[in-house]
């Protein structure tokens, strides 16, 4: 049985390689792309099982609500919603359920694993991030994850070496200064380094090319009709 999938952002650079990654699987029908003024209702009408949200930060919560509402599935890789935007997305699901991940790439899904485990031990750690002058949010939504993460896993939260409010010095985000590179040639890359006495530890991954992120996507389509009502994270998928 093939599993109907609608794109949201489907003109954009994420939403047409989702797009393809679609089209290429046996197992999914692409039946609708939607972008920018086309009406959501072109999903309902195409009988989508699924949607992919790759839109904007400004447009993917309303978009995730009103698919949900209309018991459509929901794979959300579009970045910039707070944590009041997910607790309103959780009262939208059941039955249509909602994952929504800030990084679709395996290799970050296990960088931020990896980083939280590391945390526990050495509490000590700046992120630095950096993706293509395009980007609309920043620091990005991995960075932002990472953070969280580090901060629910290290023992103690250390004063960041001064001078303190300086914007070079990085953005704090639970305790942990991320910065946030915007380059041409850049997809996406983050690198989260850990000090201690005498030591450092890199941690980093590159998504050199927007295909990194299909796996993932793909992997969360096949898959939600199983979840229930919001994930947050590709990681309860990989294990
Ligand atoms: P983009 O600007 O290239 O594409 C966004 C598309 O959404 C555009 O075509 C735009 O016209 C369309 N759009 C805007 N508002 C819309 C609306 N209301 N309805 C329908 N379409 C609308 O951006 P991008 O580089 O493709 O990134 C899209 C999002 O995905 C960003 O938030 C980015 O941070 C995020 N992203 C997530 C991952 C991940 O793994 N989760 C990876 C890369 C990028």
């Amino acid at each position: 049985m093939t599993t109907r999938v609608a794109v949201v952002g489907a003109a954009g650079r994420m939403g047409s390689v989702t797009c393809e990654a679609v089209e290429q699987a046996t197992d999914l029908d692409l039946v609708a792309r939607v972008d920018s003024g086309d009406p959501l209702d072109a999903v309902l009408d195409a009988g989508a099982d699924v949607a992919v949200e790759f839109t904007t930060p400004d447009s993917v919560r309303g978009n995730t609500e009103w698919l949900l509402q209309r018991g459509v599935h929901v794979v959300v890789g579009a970045t910039g919603m707070s944590d009041d935007d997910l607790a309103e997305l959780a009262a939208r699901t059941g039955p249509a359920n909602c994952l929504v991940a800030p990084n679709f790439a395996v290799g970050a899904v296990l960088l931020m694993q990896l980083a939280s485990k590391a945390a526990a031990v050495l509490p000590d750690v700046e992120i630095i991030e950096a993706h293509h002058p395009g980007k609309a949010d920043a620091p990005s939504g991995t960075a932002r994850r990472t953070a969280r993460l580090v901060g629910e896993t290290r023992p103690y939260r250390p004063d960041p070496p001064g001078p303190a409010g300086e914007p070079s010095r990085g953005r704090e985000i639970e305790g942990v200064p991320v910065h946030a590179v915007r380059l041409p040639g850049v997809v996406a890359s983050q690198e989260v380094v850990f000090g201690a006495e005498g030591q450092t530890l890199s941690l980093r991954h590159d998504a050199i090319d927007r295909t990194a992120f299909m796996p993932g996507v793909l992997l969360a389509v096949r898959r939600i009709d199983g979840l229930s009502g919001l994930t947050v994270g590709l990681d309860p998928l990989l294990v």
